[in-house]
């Protein structure tokens, strides 16, 4: 069989993603992507759509999530792949997730008033959609009404650290994480590590409880990561003895993430999760689920 091509990280309308799972799924199959993984920050409401669109396009879907961490004071992301959506500790942890979002928004928008920006609240409501809030919704409306140029930028004047529109995260711990991973049925991955910016020694540090907790996989190419990052991050799943993981990260068009048709392969010295017996186990019990 020839090589198939894997996407396991994207986004949907049901998180930050500008297009609905049935436009991602469709944009996938464009870009020659087989396995497609939908990953929403705190969310799998983008799952069933995605898998009914994929359904006569000969993509699979790999039903995923990409959960909001707090590790060490900072905020890291942790991929959960072939998730069980319907698992009631997975849920119940979501709709922690997704109270402190709306804590948090109504928190950044009480900021940018102080700052002299009106009205960020109903402004970032109306691009989420109703669905998951997060900063991008904010950087959308920042953009609009003209107060930066690009989400990019608006990130970097508004939305991060000792700016006027940060707050700081209280998400998940590592273990919460991995905990609902693991009873949902699904494998763990470190989402980007490369844009945490740690130190060497942290960056060992959080590898070592990850594997710990039973994680299985570090994101090595990644649509935010640069060629020598995705040499870096393969020599370290050879040497902690993990799994690699590909994904483009893709929000849609406008942002600033690799499209899935320009994502580098693998490198060669590194295991991809899709040759582990794990994947393999995760994919039979996909395929008895659905026959
Ligand atoms: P949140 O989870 O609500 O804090 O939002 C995080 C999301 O904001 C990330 O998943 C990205 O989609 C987006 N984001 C973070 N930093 C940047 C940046 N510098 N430029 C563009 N988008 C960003
Ligand atoms: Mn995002
Ligand atoms: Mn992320
Ligand atoms: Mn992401």
């Amino acid at each position: 069989m020839a090589t198939r091509n894997y996407d396991l990280h994207a986004h949907t309308t049901a998180s930050d993603g500008s297009m609905s799972p049935t436009q991602l799924v469709e944009h996938a199959q464009r870009c020659g992507v087989d396995v497609l993984a939908v990953t929403d920050h705190d969310t799998t409401q983008g799952i069933d759509e995605a898998q009914r669109a994929a359904a006569g396009l000969g993509v699979e879907i790999v039903p995923g999530i990409e959960l909001s961490v707090t590790w060490d004071t900072q905020t890291i992301h942790i991929l959960g792949l072939y998730i069980d959506p319907h698992t009631t500790s997975l849920q119940l942890g979501l709709e922690e997730l997704q109270k402190f979002r709306h804590w948090r928004a109504e928190e950044i928008a009480r900021r940018l008033d102080k700052a002299g920006i009106a009205g960020a609240y109903d402004g970032a409501l109306h691009f989420s959609n109703g669905k998951i809030i997060s900063r991008t919704h904010f950087a959308r409306f920042l953009v609009e009404r003209g107060y930066a140029r690009d989400l990019r930028q608006v990130f970097t004047r508004y939305l991060v650290n000792h700016k006027p529109g940060y707050v700081p995260g209280k998400w998940a711990s590592l273990s919460q994480a991995l905990g609902w991973i693991q009873d949902a049925g699904g494998l763990a991955v470190v989402a980007h590590p490369a844009r945490y910016r740690f130190t060497a020694t942290r960056l060992q540090r959080l590898v070592n409880e990850f594997r710990e907790l039973g994680g299985v996989a570090l994101e090595v190419v990644s649509g935010s990561h640069s060629e020598q990052d995705a040499a870096h991050f393969a020599k370290m799943t050879q040497t902690m003895h993990l799994y690699a993981s590909r994904g483009s990260d893709y929000h849609g068009p406008e942002q600033s993430y690799a499209d899935p048709r320009r994502l580098a392969l693998l490198p060669a010295n590194c295991t991809p999760i899709w040759h582990s017996d794990l994947w393999q186990v995760c994919v039979e019990h996909v395929t008895t689920q659905v026959s």
